[in-house]
């Protein structure tokens, strides 16, 4: 089930990597669905079901490339200013380009944001352009009309991604623009989720309203809605996290030499040595030479059978390992810290220097706001 539910790569390019969603083929479908059955006998009526079929098919393809075309614009402009591309995805609602971190300046996050919607409307323009031409000079209304099609969905796209909320564009947009007249990233931040909360919550309304009043299709604005005030919040607090943690290294919030939990020892032994020490709960375990195992929580050794038998090396629950030396963004993204993994042990030059546990990282990103706070109060 969740190979099923995972992205496929697709391709990549100028080595960013693209996938899709299970859920990209849904809109393939429900688009080639609609323009077989609705839009294309109306507009070229009198062919065969199967010319319908193909024309429709190959619309709808090439609505997806239009959006990939879109979502790679954000991608390549983004490398433009050095900033990191994750991927690019597409999915049921559309594209989606990740990255790897915040853009260094506001007109890099203007530009990244402002590529996508140019790119759409240059392909609106050009679709729309050819659709003209073959027009007038005779061309068939089979490729006339799909292509007359796919110069108002794009121009469409643009415009939709233009509304300034987050996570549209014109939030991105909008956050850009305070960021340069405040000099406040966070400020730029706050009003673009703000904004995307309302325009969220306002397409909810429309979208139930609608459908309680029988136009049961509006339901579709309803989900989109709910999706982007989601998505507006989420956003918002990653990328505060992510600015508040910004060039953090692991050994400036990890806990040194935590008290460590020897592989060699018996279960039993553990137990009963950590009830001399009540204020933790996991531990790293390491065999003789100090090499980390693994850790281990107390409830661990208590649900183990045979406790006087068991060596603690033999219960370690493998987690990631990671370096002094490392940031700590890069360790939340590689590791799932705070997703089931309370700590994870930190090596420097191959011995084990301390732990780092989501108090940790909770407690470096609080300092760092409130340190923030304070330079704000005092400027
Ligand atoms: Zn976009």
């Amino acid at each position: 089930m969740k190979t099923l539910l995972r992205p496929v790569p697709i391709g990549r390019f100028r080595g960013v990597t693209v996938v899709a969603h299970w859920s990209a083929l849904m809109t393939v479908l429900l688009v080639t669905w609609v323009l077989t059955f609705s839009f294309l006998p109306v507009i070229a009526p009198g062919r065969s079901p199967t010319v319908y079929w193909v024309a429709g098919a190959l619309t709808s393809v090439a609505f997806m490339l239009s959006l990939l075309l879109h979502e790679l614009s954000h991608a390549l402009t983004a490398q433009r200013f050095g900033i990191e591309v994750k991927r690019v995805s597409l999915w049921l609602l559309g594209g989606a380009t990740e990255f790897g971190a915040l853009p260094p300046t506001p007109r890099a996050d203007l530009l990244v944001a402002a590529a996508g919607p140019g790119t759409s409307v240059a392909t609106g323009v050009a679709t729309g352009l050819a659709a003209t031409t073959l027009d007038v000079t005779g061309g068939s209304a089979l490729v006339v009309a799909p292509l007359m099609w796919l110069a108002i969905v794009n121009l469409l796209i643009a415009l939709f991604n233009l509304v300034p909320a987050a996570p549209l564009d014109g939030g991105r947009v909008v956050r850009a623009i305070v960021w340069w007249r405040t000099g406040d990233q966070l400020r730029g931040e706050r009003v673009s989720a703000v904004a995307g909360r309302v325009f969220g919550l306002g397409l909810v309304a429309v979208g139930t309203g609608g459908a309680v009043a029988g136009r049961v299709p509006l339901l579709w604005l309803a989900v989109v809605g709910a999706f982007l005030a989601f998505y507006a919040s989420a956003e918002r607090s990653s990328n505060q996290l992510r600015h508040q943690l910004q060039d953090v290294l692991v050994q400036e919030v990890m806990t040194p030499d935590p008290p460590v939990a020897p592989g060699w020892w018996t279960a039993e032994d553990l137990l009963r040595y950590l009830a001399t020490d009540r204020h933790r709960r996991v531990f790293p375990v390491v065999a003789p030479d100090g090499t980390p195992e693994g850790v281990v929580s107390i409830s661990e050794l208590v649900q183990v059978p045979d406790r006087a038998h068991t060596k603690v090396s033999d219960i370690a629950r493998d987690v990631p390992v990671v370096q002094a030396d490392e940031s700590v963004l890069e360790v939340i993204a590689r590791t799932s810290l705070g997703h089931g993994t309370d700590i994870v042990p930190v090596l420097r030059d191959g011995r084990l220097a301390g732990v780092l546990g989501v108090d940790d990282v909770a407690w470096a990103s609080e300092i760092s706001r409130a340190v923030r706070l304070e330079e704000r109060e005092a400027s």
